[in-house]
């Protein structure tokens, strides 16, 4: 059986609403509220939703990047929650992140050597020659020619300078990778070619991927399981062929029908998603959904549904599916 990389046991994270004149809190945005999630070694976990759906949030607090409100975070069956930020620094070697703009993510006035190099200075773990020879290879790594490393980010295309941002967070040998829409910012066809490159990485160095999108088209390639996250909460969560081929919950089916199908008369029944997503300072009562769901019952408003496990490792939170 596989190692257990990764587990988050009732992850919240809340962040204050201060008042405009005294700046006191008059309330809080619960962008995580309860998630759990269990990673073995070696798996891609799609975490996926709309904008404000707290998925971003979820990946930052899991790295500790943010402060979670609560819960439990252990790697590599270390409980990671309450570690100082001097203790999680050998940890974050393992625990890497690519983020979605990678000309925000990468400093103009460095070159790209420099860039890459940097993890190698700030961990001391190789200097002089060996960190040039370790630059060169992570360039290699991903598909960029040697020369890359003596030119500035903005002399790159998008797609070669998330190649470099992938390059970066390779750079100490992580064991987990999360990915925060890491090609959102792409064109369709460069898009592509980055979920290739991680696929391929994936395979070649054993990494384990959190991959974060708000498109199911894009992690439908490379996810093992795939969770869907609504206002905070994960709603539907399952092995990918389980939850494209027969989704739950009435979210998940909205959100596959907004995936543009190659033959669109063999199409899913389209679900139009109605409405926005509401605030997360505001969520509504019993199921989070229910302003926007078309099959809500009276039973919705006042009843938040809990998890109901399915056979083979699919669960879903909606009151269609009794436990
Ligand atoms: Fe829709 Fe009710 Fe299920 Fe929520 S619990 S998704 S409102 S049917």
């Amino acid at each position: 059986m596989a190692e257990t990389l990764l587990e988050v046991r009732g992850l919240r994270t809340y962040f204050p609403v201060l008042s405009k004149l005294l700046r006191r809190p008059v309330g809080q945005v619960r962008a995580v509220d309860g998630i759990d999630l269990t990673l073995a070694a070696g798996e891609v976990l799609g975490i996926v939703g709309e904008s404000g759906s707290g998925k971003t949030t979820a990946g930052k607090s899991i790295l500790r990047l943010i402060e979670p409100t609560e819960g439990k975070i252990l790697f590599e069956s270390r409980d990671i929650t309450h570690l100082s930020q001097s203790a999680m620094m050998p940890l974050r070697r393992r625990m890497q992140i690519v983020f979605q703009d990678p000309m925000s993510s990468l400093n103009p006035r460095m070159t790209i050597g420099r860039i890459l190099a940097a993890p190698f200075e700030i961990h001391r773990v190789a200097r002089g020659v060996e960190k040039r020879d370790r630059v060169a290879d992570l360039l290699r790594l991903v598909g960029l020619p040697a020369e890359a490393a003596q030119r500035y980010p903005h002399e790159f295309s998008g797609g070669q300078r998330q190649r470099v941002g992938i390059a970066r967070a390779l750079a100490l040998h992580p064991r987990l990778l999360i990915g925060d829409e890491p090609v959102s910012a792409l064109d369709a066809s460069i898009q592509a070619q980055i979920i290739n490159l991680l696929k391929r990485l994936q395979g070649e160095l054993g990494l384990t991927y959190i991959l974060i999108s708000h498109n199911l088209g894009v992690v439908s390639h490379i996810c093992d399981r795939v969770a869907v996250m609504y206002l905070g909460r994960i709603v539907e969560c399952g092995p990918r062929e389980a939850l494209f081929f027969d989704p739950k919950h009435p979210y998940t089916t909205a959100l596959l029908a907004a995936v543009p199908s190659p033959e669109p008369r063999r199409g899913r029944a389209r679900t139009v998603l109605g409405g926005d997503m509401p605030s997360p300072a505001h969520p509504p009562s019993g199921c989070a959904f229910h302003p926007r769901c078309p099959q809500a019952m009276a039973r919705c408003v006042q009843e938040a549904p809990t998890i109901t496990m399915l056979p083979g490792g699919h669960s879903v939170a909606c009151h269609l599916y009794p436990g």
